[in-house]
């Protein structure tokens, strides 16, 4: 390579037989994939994300692009839509108005029900079926409110919670409970 041209990695090719050329209707038929397709892929997101701004790995067009291409598996299956922080800032930048981090969310539920979601978060879940709170609420907790002059933690609204988690079937997602074991 001569001084002062740059290096582009190049990924493995991609094969045909690792397409599912349903995957883009998959999720553009849910409501948060709605705009999916209306994507040309200019980049404007990935140019405002400041998550990619910490992470070279992080792309949303890429997400978006791979998920059109109908790259399945290795979508729901890796690291990359549970980088997005949600902060929409790649949706006020979309010429086309896609749905971006929405689109992220329902690559999310698919993968999530696959049972594809990172244990961290699974873990975190639990707790908050568990408790109601989204970490175990503590004694020192307890002590900081005291001083700060604030209630203790309640547990009033646990049993709705709890009512709301089985009703939803997020219960048997997080325990990855099967129709035959109900
Ligand atoms: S900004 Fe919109 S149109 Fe451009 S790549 Fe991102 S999602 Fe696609
Ligand atoms: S919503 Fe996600 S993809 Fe969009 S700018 Fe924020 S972190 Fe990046």
């Amino acid at each position: 390579m001569s001084k002062g041209e740059i290096e582009v990695p190049l990924r493995e090719p991609i094969h045909s037989k690792d397409l599912d050329p349903n995957f883009k209707n998959e999720v553009s038929d849910t409501y948060l994939g709605r705009n999916l397709n209306a994507c040309y892929k200019c980049g404007a997101c990935s140019g405002g994300c400041p998550v990619g701004l910490v992470t070279e790995i992080y792309k949303p067009r890429e997400v978006i692009g791979k998920t059109i291409l109908g790259l399945r598996d290795e979508i729901l299956a890796g690291d990359l839509i549970w980088l997005c922080a949600t902060c929409y800032a790649c949706e006020d930048r979309c010429p086309q108005k896609v749905n971006i981090a929405d689109v992220n969310l329902a690559l999310r539920n698919i993968a999530f029900r696959e049972g594809h979601a990172p244990k961290a978060l699974v873990e975190q879940a639990k707790v908050m079926i568990e408790t109601g709170w989204v970490q175990h609420p503590t004694a020192s907790m307890d002590k900081k409110r005291e001083e700060l002059g604030l209630k203790r933690l309640s547990k009033r609204a646990l049993e709705d919670l709890q009512k709301i988690v089985e009703a939803t079937g997020f219960y048997d997602l997080v325990y990855r409970k099967k129709e035959e074991e109900k």
